[in-house]
């Protein structure tokens, strides 16, 4: 059958049959996937879940598996290098002050607002201010579909408007020169084969070097299939059963999102368990944050970006209502072009309401709320309290909250409604202090929701590098 099947996947009609173009160059890692090159064609035959599809190469026939993520529709803007679908603005910023980028770089991206359904976001330079400038304009529909950015300049399709302003400015303050470089997206799989089977083989894991050591065990950067770069945490034994860690991972096993570290495999028929994670390249947080020649290259709007990351993943797992109990800079993970993720779920919990723990001797007390303190209850607004600690560490670039306090202290102190004052080794905007405030909220039902915070912080406007609206 050449079309049939409409099926409406995320918004978009997937036709079996569609002509679809690749993104990104992609290397097959198993016997059912088909290796790609950016700008090859392909029909869409399948969906087989959330990562995968299936497809037919137009070149010569072959059938196979290739990554949803990697591939868009012909006709869509996904297909075009300079569209970037529905991305934060600040992610936008990220991207393009990138040095890879030049004066001109830009992209659009969805900006689906009620004024806007597109935005444009293009690198220029301030000769005033002497540095890079990131500039965003609206673009506008009309009733009859065309769009525009100035009433005078109207287009019927995006494409029209982003070629017209390739060759003319119109306005704008320089042409467009060149797409932003697109990064190819993480996979929350290491393979075709890992998906729904993802006790695999230990001998197809190749441990490299040891990163770091933990409570559970210690954290290896490893190969799979001697190619593909992962980080193996190998469990200490008698820190966890099998069935509790299996009980534990299956939760992982379901969660998705860009700000969340992917669990890729486990291999638990031997001892030492391991568990096999994506590999963020710079560690944790807290150590770029107090790494004296990355700080240097982190002003405000970095530490706002990588404070919306945090709020994002958690707006996710408060969405599933999961609890993460052990939210810290410690337990973020940071990759390249500052990407977080939130690790270390060794302690979260699918969750009901409350949870309680019998003991909070092994708990960080400076980043505990209250009433876990005092009553062993964890809930997404405990995690909100914390979230408001680890607000305090990226604006003090990894202070160690409550300075010259013993933990002690500061369980002695929080219930009499001590909170930290305003951190002054950066600047901390008001804004982002007030947040920390509310997250501080004796009261849980009082602190906001991790959606509210993540939409705050998206829409922060700190002037800088960047720019308001045009
Ligand atoms: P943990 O036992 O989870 O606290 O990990 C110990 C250290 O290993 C962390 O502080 C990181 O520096 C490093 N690490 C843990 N997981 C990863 C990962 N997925 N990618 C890169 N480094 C990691």
């Amino acid at each position: 059958m050449m079309f049939g099947e409409d099926e409406n996947i995320d918004g978009a009609v997937k036709i079996s049959g569609l002509m679809m173009v690749a993104l990104y160059d992609y290397n097959a890692r198993s016997h059912h996937e088909l290796s790609l090159k950016k700008g090859v064609r392909l029909q869409f035959l399948d969906e087989h879940d959330g990562v995968w599809v299936k497809v037919r190469l137009t070149a010569n026939g072959k059938e196979g598996y290739v990554p949803k993520a990697y591939i868009a529709p012909i006709s869509a803007p996904d297909s075009q290098d300079w569209f970037f679908g529905e991305i934060p603005r600040r992610y936008a910023e990220q991207l393009l002050l990138d040095p890879v980028n030049q004066k001109g770089a830009f992209l659009v991206r969805l900006a689906n607002q009620a004024t806007h359904k597109y935005s444009l976001s293009l690198k220029d330079f301030s000769v005033l201010r002497g540095t890079f400038i990131i500039k965003h304009y609206r673009i506008r529909e009309d009733d009859q579909g065309n769009v525009f950015m100035a009433d005078s300049q109207l287009f019927s399709s995006i494409h029209e408007l982003v070629e017209a302003y390739s060759y003319m400015s119109y306005g704008l303050t320089c042409t467009l020169a060149q797409p932003c470089k697109k990064p190819a997206p993480a996979l929350p799989v290491i393979s075709w084969e890992t998906t729904d089977n993802w006790e695999v083989d230990r001998n197809k894991i190749k441990l490299h070097k040891l990163l770091g050591e933990g409570y559970f065990g210690q954290v290896w950067y490893g190969l799979y299939d001697d190619e593909h770069e992962v980080a193996v945490k190998t469990l200490k034994q008698d820190t966890m059963t099998r069935d509790a860690f299996m009980k534990e991972a299956t939760v992982m096993k379901t969660l998705s999102h860009k700000n969340i570290i992917s669990l890729y495999a486990v291999c638990t028929l031997q001892e030492p368990i391991y568990i096999i994670t994506e590999f963020m390249k710079e560690g944790a947080l807290l150590s770029v944050l107090k790494d004296d020649e990355k700080r240097e290259t982190l002003d405000v709007n970095h530490l706002v970006y990588i404070s919306s990351q945090i709020a994002c993943g958690m707006a996710y797992l408060e969405m599933k209502s999961l609890v993460h109990r052990d939210l810290a800079a410690r337990n973020v993970l940071v990759s390249d072009g500052l990407l977080c993720k939130i690790a270390d779920f060794g302690m979260a919990r699918n969750i009901e309401g409350e949870y309680t723990v019998q003991t909070i001797s092994k708990f960080p007390v400076k980043w505990t709320a209250p009433e876990v303190l005092l009553y062993n209850k964890f809930t997404i607004k405990s995690d909100v309290w914390s979230f408001g600690i680890l607000l305090y560490e990226i604006f003090t670039y990894g202070a160690i909250p409550y300075p010259g306090m013993t933990n002690a202290q500061v369980a002695q102190t929080i219930p009499t409604g001590y909170r930290m004052p305003k951190p002054t080794i950066s600047f901390c905007p008001d804004p982002i202090y007030e947040m920390m405030h509310t997250a501080w909220e004796a009261e849980p039902f009082k602190r906001p929701t991790f959606e509210h915070l993540d939409n705050a912080l998206a829409h922060l406007e700190i002037t800088g590098h960047t720019s308001e609206y045009h």
